[in-house]
């Protein structure tokens, strides 16, 4: 008999994947490609019961939890070594209700799924800017997304959760019911249960907007850095936009020889009426000689998954996160004198503009925390699994070495741009002190054991030194 035909989990509807199963090498994979961890068994989840005899199956057993959601974290935190992964992969249905304008979303959902389904309706809300990532692990950390500005984060989008604690009880949480849980569910990450299912706001978006990038020769960073700097602070709730500090990608509607030359690009996303986006953009893709202009009427369903073939499965990847408080000159200096220090054609730096709807509500309204930053940077090192260690050390040397000389600068960090070797204390930056206190007594309240902590990880507050 088979170690796998020896597990069984009580009451479990879903699929048991152990190390013999065939689909086992397929199913510990995350999308980040460096990650190779070989858990003791992966159930794969077809519902909220399932969940639950999974969650009591590895604490009887003593097994370490990991949980798995779109798989996307780039610290691999959606599989352990040794341990069980509750996987969600299985848990995609969106259902929409048009009139109310809300969707339920299973955990472990894309957002390739939930666009699909609420686009069918004119209907969106704030998701991630590439489709193959997870509804899971972007919404619990908070949710930054071209609709953010306009709509909120999507955490500000959440209305009701249903959980699976880690005692492996089912609670429905929301504004009146357990109001401490729903705080730190928003933003607190996956410390205080594995999700089963979202409820979302939607709003009325497209299905066309304006949106799209343009790029400029890296020489002409720091110019059109200034520039972006006035343009986004007179810019309304509806544009948001994103900086991307590499090359420029080889997509077939760019020509052949600017493929992979170095580049500046302002991606932008107008969620409103196509004549104002079209206005609002204008000076944006009228400054200087764009090498490059995407920038259109386009649907937004194809301009969330634009750019998914830049950042796909199995590629390896590093990141150093970082916010800023804005773009001084100062900034702007390290930000031209790194981005393109790297040697992969495929590494790249992000800024994320925020403000807007995200910086109304006041710090302490939900458990993401820094509402007030100018932008949330992810420095990303990308090399193929096939190139050799020096090229990891050469990658990984670049994101560092930038991250370092953003030092002076740095305004905490978004959770969700933490990777493997970001510690607690780092989790405590991107918190602050008042915030992560606060999450640590939801945390001894809702998992005093700590069960869920393959994580950026809350310490119960009885566990705090
Ligand atoms: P997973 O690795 O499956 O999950 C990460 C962790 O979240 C899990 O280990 C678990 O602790 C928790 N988790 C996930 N699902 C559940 C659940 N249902 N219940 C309980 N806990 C759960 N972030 C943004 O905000 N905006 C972006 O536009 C954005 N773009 C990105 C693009 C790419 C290519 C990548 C790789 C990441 C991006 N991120 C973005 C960061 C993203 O928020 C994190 O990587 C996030 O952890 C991914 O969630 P996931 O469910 O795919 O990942």
């Amino acid at each position: 008999m088979t170690a796998q035909t020896m597990i069984r989990i009580p009451r479990f509807g879903g699929e048991v994947i152990t190390p013999q199963h065939r689909e086992y090498d397929d199913a510990r994979t995350a999308w980040n490609g460096a990650v190779d961890r070989r858990p003791a068994v992966i159930a794969r989840c077809r519902s909220t019961a399932d969940v639950a005899a999974a969650v009591r199956f590895a604490r009887e057993h003593d097994l370490e939890i990991a949980v798995r959601g779109g798989g996307h974290n780039v610290a691999g935190t959606a599989v352990c070594d040794a341990g069980l992964v509750i996987d969600l992969s299985a848990m995609r249905d969106v259902s929409v209700d048009p009139v109310r304008r809300v969707a339920l979303v299973q955990g472990g959902a894309l957002w390739a799924d939930v666009d699909h389904a609420t686009q069918a309706h004119g209907l969106a809300t704030t998701g991630g800017i590439v489709s193959h990532t997870g509804v899971g692990g972007v919404t619990l950390g908070g949710g930054i997304g071209w609709l953010m500005r306009k709509h909120g984060l999507t955490v500000d989008n959440l209305v009701e959760v249903e959980l699976v604690t880690a005692e492996g009880g089912v609670v429905r949480t929301s504004a009146d019911a357990h109001p401490d849980l729903f705080w730190a569910l928003r933003g607190g990450g996956g410390n205080f249960g594995v999700v089963s299912l979202f409820r979302f706001t939607l709003h009325p978006v497209g299905p066309i907007v304006v949106a799209g990038p343009a790029f400029w020769a890296a020489e002409s960073t720091r110019d059109v850095l200034r520039f972006y700097r006035d343009f986004i602070s007179n810019a309304p709730d509806e544009l948001t936009t994103v900086v991307r500090l590499g090359t420029i990608p080889p997509w077939p509607v760019v020509d052949d020889d600017l493929h992979f030359r170095p580049a500046i690009a302002v991606a932008s996303c107008y969620a409103g009426p196509v004549a104002e986006g079209q206005r609002a953009v204008r000076a944006l893709r009228e400054f200087g000689a764009p090498l490059v202009d995407l920038v259109g009427p386009t649907s937004y369903v194809d301009h969330q998954s634009g750019i998914d073939d830049t950042v796909p499965h199995g590629w390896h990847y590093y990141w150093k996160g970082t916010s800023l408080a804005g773009l001084s000159d100062a900034v702007i200096d390290v930000v031209a004198d790194h981005a393109y220090r790297a040697t992969s054609p495929r590494s790249y730096a992000a800024m994320f503009q925020m403000g807007g709807a995200v910086a109304r509500l006041p710090r302490g309204a939900t458990a993401y925390p820094a509402r007030g930053v100018g932008h949330n940077m992810s420095i990303d090192a990308v090399w193929l699994p096939e190139q050799d260690d020096t090229v990891r050390a050469k990658e990984t040397s670049w994101a560092r070495d930038f991250y370092d000389a953003l030092e002076p600068h740095r305004a905490g960090v978004y959770v969700n741009f933490l990777d493997a070797d970001d510690g607690e204390d780092r989790v405590r930056e991107a918190y602050g002190d008042d915030t992560y206190r606060r999450l640590a007594e939801v945390k001894a309240k809702y998992d005093p054991d700590n069960v869920l902590h393959h994580n950026k990880n809350i310490r119960p507050r009885a566990q705090e030194q």
